[in-house]
């Protein structure tokens, strides 16, 4: 897919906007913060509004986080909006905007939201992160520190601190240029990836506990309650990361990592080392995202929604073995 520009794509533009997906992750927040700190810079004369729910605490010293707009006026018209790292219908109260908007345009990575959602579509799925790709669409010479700080957030939560398969030679390339811009990278990291709060670690061991093999040890899953969570006062974002840790587990290809969202309803967390796509399992239900990571929401029993679930995950290893 080739490029597009950002500079021709903004002239004129009186009112920009920007968003993301629903529970924003770090990519998420990160590649939205990064556009929106370089527009304000690069597009002075625009008023320019970045729409999300509310991150999580760990993205506070993310510079523009507290001007960040959760709700959205049913009629604001923008000449430009940005959904970024996600498709329209997963931009929640900023949908309305975005499909209103004089100029869409669409920059992602998702896999499952391959043709792009724009007018203009910068969508590479073999990217490791959005971040990545709007520091692509950047000029060098106007990023700043905070800028900088920004994309590398989003790289690190999107490949495990670069480690996971979509972490590329271009991803390290774009690493070493970020962190020459002088931002505390050791700290960032330690602060936003790695340390949890003490809730946060007790529904993690209490989840890890709990987890169950199936498939012959080649699968994980591990459920919390809405009542479990009442009980540690923990909300959706203290659970980030569990997924991950029980694909740890030896001999585990896929992990599933579930959690109560409502009355006979979970959202579903999939992760896969090698043989699974489980891109593909999600989009079946209805969600979607990366071969490796993706997720989705489903209606049913905990029962139900494993038996279903593993009827397609048994198919991708009948794919692959
Ligand atoms: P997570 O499991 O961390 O929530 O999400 C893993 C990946 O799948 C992320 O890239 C996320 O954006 C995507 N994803 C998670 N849930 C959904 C969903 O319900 N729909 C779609 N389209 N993507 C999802
Ligand atoms: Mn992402």
């Amino acid at each position: 897919m080739k490029t597009i520009d950002l500079e021709k794509i903004c002239e004129g533009a009186e009112k920009i906007g920007i968003s993301g997906h629903v529970r924003p992750d770090g990519d998420c927040v990160g590649s939205c913060m990064a556009l929106y700190l370089y527009l304000k810079k690069t597009v002075r004369e625009a008023d320019i509004s970045v729409f999300l729910e509310k991150p999580a605490e760990i993205y506070n010293s993310l510079q523009g986080v507290d001007e960040i707009r959760t709700e959205a006026g049913e009629d604001e018209v923008f000449d430009v909006f940005f959904a970024l790292d996600s498709s329209a219908d997963r931009l929640g109260e900023a949908e309305k905007l975005f499909r209103q908007a004089k100029k869409k345009v669409n920059i992602d990575h998702h896999i499952s939201n391959e043709q792009g959602c724009g007018d203009e579509n910068y969508v590479i799925p073999a990217a490791s992160s959005t971040s990545e790709l709007v520091y692509k669409l950047m000029k060098k010479d106007k990023v700043d520190a905070e800028i900088a700080k920004a994309v590398y957030i989003g790289i690190i939560h999107d490949t495990g601190v670069f480690q996971y398969s979509n972490t590329s030679p271009e991803t390290m390339r774009i690493g070493a240029e970020l962190i020459a811009y002088g931002f505390d990278f050791p700290k960032l990291i330690e602060e936003t990836f790695y340390e949890k709060s003490y809730v946060q670690n007790q529904i993690l061991g209490r989840a890890l506990l709990e987890s169950v093999l199936f498939m012959d040890g080649r699968c994980i899953v591990s459920v919390v309650e809405k009542k479990t969570m009442d009980f540690y006062q923990v909300t959706p974002k203290d659970l980030d990361g569990i997924v991950n840790q029980i694909r740890n587990t030896k001999g585990v290809d896929c992990a599933i990592f579930l959690y109560q969202t409502g009355v006979l309803e979970y959202k579903v967390s999939m992760r896969s080392n090698e043989k699974v796509n489980v891109a593909e399992v999600a989009a079946f239900f209805g969600g979607g995202g990366h071969m490796r990571a993706a997720g989705c929401t489903m209606s049913g029993t905990y029962h139900d929604v494993i038996n279903n679930l593993s009827l397609h995950i048994e198919k991708q290893f009948q794919k692959k073995d």
